[in-house]
């Protein structure tokens, strides 16, 4: 037999690999497409001008499809990435849902301080064009991840990546996590219920699984009574007290480690109401920051 001998190819992949078996950061990326589509669908005409100019030579120039970028930055920038990781998410330590920025959020480093500081150069108009489209692509993502409730959590678990569960489902997880994926058991965590499984369930589309696809469930989310509801919050800071009560007051946390879809079902509206908020509160704080034409 030949030895083996590892291309350059294979060890990409190896090493890939690697980078993505190491605990979720976000919605999957079909949550985050939903968010800046539906986003994307109920902002001003102005700020769609503007998002078509920041986003013009991207490979998706839409909302949807730069939603995931900030993650992708695990495996097309990891130094990028590392310098950002921390922007992806906020947990408190002392059991409460109140966020004291200081010590959970020093210097500007979680997922709100994240919002408040692109934000800002989304908004400055002297920033370089490059500078403005990033802070353009961490917001879709990062509004996305701050209504993820394991995102913004009191639990000392890492946002649910350390309470381990067993699923049974059909749907098949993502290429890196194949191999615990055992007769139709999927060994998980409860973070990665909440970032691919609730919404994937019913959403994902491909071979063997057929779903709604992310344009499809975005219509369905669209068709309910919109906005979401009255008026939009604006503070990011209570974007995260907000999920950070869900976790609390909902029960997010199951009786023990061992589900089936029934947890994904009941919690499947929540979930999409989550999603349906981020997007709508995207849409409000884009329209607030870019929707006045430029002179
Ligand atoms: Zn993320």
């Amino acid at each position: 037999m030949p030895a083996f001998r590892p291309t350059l190819a294979y060890l990409a992949g190896a090493l890939a690999a690697l980078f993505a078996a190491s605990p979720a950061h976000a919605w999957s990326g079909l949550g985050h497409r939903m968010v800046g589509e539906l986003a994307a669908r109920h902002v001003q005409p102005a700020t769609r001008a503007e998002i078509d100019k920041l986003l013009a030579g991207e490979p998706d120039p839409t909302l949807g499809g730069v939603a995931t970028w900030a993650d992708d930055l695990r495996n097309t920038d990891p130094d990028r990435f590392k310098a950002t990781s921390r922007w992806h998410y906020v947990n408190t330590t002392d059991g409460t849902c109140h966020f004291v920025m200081a010590r959970d959020c020093p210097d500007g480093q979680c997922v709100v301080g994240a919002i408040e500081a692109q934000r800002k150069l989304l908004a400055d108009r002297s920033q370089p064009l490059a500078v403005r489209r990033d802070a353009l692509k961490f917001l879709v993502h990062f509004v996305g991840d701050v209504h993820q409730p394991m995102h913004a959590s009191n639990h000392p678990d890492k946002g649910g990546n350390d309470y381990q569960i067993s699923l049974r489902t059909k749907l098949e997880p993502e290429a890196y996590a194949r191999s615990k994926y055992i007769d139709g058991v999927m060994g998980t965590n409860l973070h990665s219920i909440w970032d691919y499984y609730i919404l994937g369930e019913v959403g994902v589309d491909k071979p063997g699984h057929p779903g709604l696809g992310m344009k499809g469930y975005a219509d369905r989310l669209d068709a309910l009574p919109w906005p979401p509801e009255a008026g939009a919050l604006s503070a990011p800071l209570a974007w995260a007290s907000e999920s950070c009560r869900l976790v609390d007051a909902r029960s997010l946390y199951p009786q023990g480690h061992v589900m089936d879809r029934s947890y994904l079902d009941a919690m499947r509206p929540l979930a999409e109401q989550r999603v349906r908020q981020a997007a709508w509160r995207l849409a409000k704080l884009l329209d607030d920051t870019l929707g006045t034409p430029t002179p």
